[in-house]
């Protein structure tokens, strides 16, 4: 499961970020962690951060979240890999054209 770990780190980096940069009120409008109190501009943010911060003492909802928050940005991650495979590939196949040709 080496992949989990990466999206996980990612998922603390995005939200960590989003907390610097942005001041958010802690009014109603605000998702405010219940556990530690930390505000978050987004309801994504929000259950990145309590799947990663708060994990042992989720409820089913919250863990549905955060796993639907997570998703998401591993198939970001996916799509990229993807992309970058198909480079490779092109890549390769376009070496080995050439060196039939040549040699
Ligand atoms: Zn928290």
């Amino acid at each position: 499961m080496s992949t989990h770990t990466e999206d996980t780190t990612t998922g603390s980096t995005v939200a960590a970020t989003a907390s610097e940069q942005y001041t958010v009120p802690t009014g109603d409008d605000a998702f405010v962690c219940e556990y530690c109190g930390a505000p978050f501009a987004t309801e994504e943010y929000h259950s990145l951060h309590l799947g990663l911060q708060h994990g042992a003492s989720l409820t089913d909802d919250q863990r549905d979240a955060f796993e639907a928050a997570a998703t998401d940005e591993a198939e970001e991650l996916k799509l990229f890999r993807l992309k970058a495979l198909g480079l490779l590939v092109l890549l390769y196949f376009g070496l080995l054209m050439t060196y039939a040709v040549v040699t």
